[in-house]
C-alpha cells in the first residue's frame, strides 16, 4: 500500500507499474501468498507493462475470510447509508475516468476514444444508479387473516464471488459489485488474467471510501484461482461473466454447493435488416452492434447479419466502405477507431476462424480497414475486420462465437424464413431488427429467441434495465433494481400470529 498514487494520474505506464504484483485484500495491496506473479502485456506493442499477483486457493481463503468479517458489520449499516456510500464511490470513480480509460486501453488494446474512456464513464454511472437504490430493498405484506400478519423481508446473501472476463472488465465488475454492496453483501472479485490492472485500480479507489474487506480483488488463472473461489464454503453466491464452456463448469460447482449462480455467457447475435430500413443508419448500427471498434470482442456482437435480398448488395457495399474508413492503430491515440485483439491466444483463434472461412468453397470475404504501419506497433495484435459472404449455414463461422472482428452476411427473402434461421442457434443473448414497419419489427421482437431485442438501434447496456441471455447464453439477470433484489438478496418469509 502507499505505492499507488492517491490522485488520478495520466501516466498509465507508471500507474500500471505501481499496481504490479498485488491483490487487494482486506483494504491492503498484498502479494500472492505463494509470491508468484505473471506478466501483463500491452497487446498493441507486446511490451510487458506490469506483473499481476498469481492467486491460488490460499489467497482465496484469505480474501473470503476478510470479506466474511466485513460483511457482518456492513449488513448492519442502514441500507440507505450503504447506498450513499456506493454513490460516493461513483463520484470518486468519475474523477478517475481519464486515468481508468488510459489504463484499460494500455492493458486490453481497446481504443481510448471509442471504447476505453466510454467504459470508465459507464462504470461510474452503474455505481451512481445503484447508489440511489438503498431505500428500495423492500419486501411485501400478504393478506391472509385479521389475526395473522404475513410478510417478506429481503436479506443479503453474505460473501459474493464475482468472476469477470477481459472485454469490458470494469463495466462487468460494476454490474456485480455495486448491487451486491447496496444489498449488504461483501465481494471477492477474480479478475481476468488478461486484464487485471484497471479493475484493481477501481477496487483501490472504492477501498478509500468503503470499510476494508468489503471489496477484495484477486488476480490469477481460472482453475487455480477462480475455481477455489466458486468452491469456497463461505461464498454464498457466484456471479460469473465469460464463456459458455467455463460457465458450465462454474454452474456445476455452484449446483454441488447448492448456492445461487448468475451466468452471463456468450452469444451469436443475429441482426435482421428489412428492405425499408434507413440504409445509412442501419449500416452505422451494424458497425456499433458488431463492435468493430472493440475488434468484435463483444458478447452481443451482431456476428450474423441477415439482409433483405433487395438491398443486400447496397448494404454490403456501404458497410464495407464505412469499415474501410475506420482507423486501426495505437489504442491511446485519439485518432484511433479500432484497437487490438486482447491476447496472442485470442489472435490465433480468430485467425484460424478467418483462414477456415477463406478456405471454404463458395465463400468470399471482404477484409476492411488497414493494418497500422507504425513500426512501434509491429508486434501489435491487429486483425482487419472481415465480412464473409456465401458461407454454408453449417460453417463454424456461422454457428460458433468467434469473439473477433468477423461477421457473416446472408440475403433473405421472407420474414418467416429469416426468423427461423436467426433462432437456429444454441445462443440467445441479443438480436436486432431494422425496419420502418413496426408491425413486423414487433412481431420479430416477440418471436426472436434472445434476452434482448432492439429495433432500429443498438444501445449499450443500461444500468436501470435488466439484461441477460436465454438458452446457452446465460441464467439470471444483471443491471436494474430487479437484479439486485432477485440475485443479490434472498427473501425471508415471516408469519406472525397477533391473536
Ligand atoms: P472465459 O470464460 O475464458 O473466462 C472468464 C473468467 O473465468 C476469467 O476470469 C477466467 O479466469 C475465469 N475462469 C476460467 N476457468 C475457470 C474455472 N474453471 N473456474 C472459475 N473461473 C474460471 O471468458 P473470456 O475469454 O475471459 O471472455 C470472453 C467470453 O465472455 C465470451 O464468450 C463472451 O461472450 C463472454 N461475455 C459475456 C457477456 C455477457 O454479459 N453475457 C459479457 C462479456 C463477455
Amino acid at each position: 500500500a502507499g505505492r499507488v498514487p492517491a490522485a488520478p494520474t495520466l501516466d498509465e505506464r507508471a500507474l500500471a507499474r505501481s499496481l504490479s504484483g498485488v491483490h487487494l485484500i482486506d483494504g491492503a495491496l498484498v502479494p500472492a501468498l505463494s509470491g508468484r506473479t505473471f506478466p501483463v502485456v500491452n497487446p498493441a506493442t507486446g511490451e510487458e507493462v506490469a506483473t499481476a499477483a498469481e492467486g491460488d486457493a490460499a489467497d482465496v481463503d484469505r480474501a473470503v475470510a476478510a470479506a466474511a468479517v466485513a460483511q457482518k458489520a456492513w449488513a448492519k449499516v442502514p441500507a440507505r447509508k450503504r447506498g450513499e456510500l456506493v454513490g460516493a464511490c461513483a463520484r470518486a470513480l468519475l474523477d478517475h475516468v481519464e486515468e481508468l480509460g488510459r489504463l484499460i486501453a494500455l492493458e486490453t488494446g481497446k481504443a481510448l476514444r471509442t471504447e476505453s474512456r466510454v467504459e470508465a464513464q459507464v462504470l461510474a454511472d452503474i455505481f451512481a444508479f445503484y447508489g440511489g437504490l438503498g431505500s428500495e430493498l423492500k419486501g411485501e405484506t400478504v393478506p391472509f387473516h385479521p389475526d395473522v400478519l404475513l410478510l417478506t423481508i429481503r436479506e443479503p446473501l453474505g460473501v459474493v464471488g464475482a468472476i469477470i472476463p477481459w472485454n469490458v472488465p470494469m463495466l462487468l465488475m460494476a454490474l456485480k459489485v455495486a448491487p451486491a454492496l447496496v444489498a449488504g453483501n461483501a465481494v471477492v472479485v477474480k479478475s481476468a488474467e488478461e486484464a487485471p490492472l484497471a479493475v484493481l485500480r477501481v477496487c483501490e479507489i472504492l477501498n478509500r471510501l468503503l470499510p476494508p474487506g468489503l471489496v477484495n480483488i484477486l488476480s490469477g488463472f481460472g482453475p487455480e484461482c477462480g475455481a477455489p473461489l466458486v468452491e469456497h464454503p463461505k461464498v454464498r453466491k457466484v456471479t460469473f461473466t465469460g464463456s459458455v464452456e467455463v460457465g458450465r463448469v462454474v454452474g456445476q460447482a455452484a449446483a454441488r454447493k447448492i448456492i445461487p449462480v448468475t451466468l452471463e455467457l456468450g452469444g451469436k447475435s443475429p441482426m435482421i435488416v428489412f428492405d425499408d430500413a434507413d440504409l445509412e443508419r442501419t449500416v452505422a448500427g451494424a458497425i456499433t452492434s458488431m463492435r468493430f471498434t472493440r475488434q468484435g470482442q463483444s458478447c452481443t456482437a451482431a456476428s450474423r447479419i441477415y439482409v433483405h435480398e433487395r438491398i443486400f448488395d447496397a448494404f454490403a457495399a456501404a458497410l464495407a466502405a464505412k469499415v474501410d474508413a475506420m482507423v486501426m492503430g495505437d489504442p491511446l491515440d485519439e485518432r484511433t477507431d479500432i484497437g487490438t485483439i486482447i491476447s496472442r491466444a485470442q489472435f490465433e483463434k480468430v485467425k484460424a476462424f478467418i483462414d477456415e472461412g477463406l478456405a471454404t468453397p463458395g465463400a468470399t470475404a471482404r477484409a476492411c480497414s488497414a493494418l497500422p504501419t507504425d513500426p512501434a506497433l509491429a508486434k501489435g495484435l491487429f486483425i482487419r475486420p472481415h465480412i464473409f459472404f456465401g458461407l454454408p449455414r453449417t460453417s463454424r463461422l456461422v454457428r460458433e462465437e468467434i469473439f473477433g472482428p468477423v461477421t457473416v452476411l446472408f440475403p433473405f427473402r421472407d420474414w418467416e424464413a429469416v426468423l427461423e434461421e436467426a433462432n437456429d442457434s444454441d445462443y440467445g443473448l441479443a438480436a436486432s431488427v431494422w425496419t420502418n414497419n413496426l408491425k413486423i419489427g414487433l412481431r420479430m421482437a416477440h418471436a426472436l429467441e434472445a434476452g434482448l431485442v432492439q429495433i432500429n438501434q443498438n444501445l449499450v447496456v443500461q444500468a436501470n434495465l435488466s439484461y441477460g441471455g436465454i438458452k446457452s447464453s446465460g441464467l439470471g439477470k444483471e443491471a436494474s433494481l430487479e437484479a439486485m433484489l432477485e440475485h443479490f438478496m434472498h427473501k425471508k418469509t415471516i408469519m406472525v400470529n397477533m391473536a
